[in-house]
């Protein structure tokens, strides 16, 4: 039987450097038009490079949000 694996993180290594990733929360600034807001959102990020990486649904929050 197969067990499902399933993990909330949408990576389990670093897709560019194979690091590992720990989930944060970070701060993503969003431009529309004049104004600028800052998001709290969770990303994960490589220790290695310090790449983000968003999720699907982490990513339509600021499409959300920069269309206000
Ligand atoms: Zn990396």
């Amino acid at each position: 039987m197969s067990a499902m694996k399933q993990t909330k993180k949408p990576f389990d290594l670093c897709p560019f450097c194979s690091g590992e990733i720990v989930e944060k929360e970070v701060e993503k600034l969003l431009r529309g038009g004049v104004d600028t807001a800052v998001a709290k959102v969770h990303a994960d990020v490589c220790l290695h490079c310090g790449e983000r990486l968003y999720s699907q649904e982490t990513v339509r929050r600021f499409e959300r949000i920069r269309e206000k």
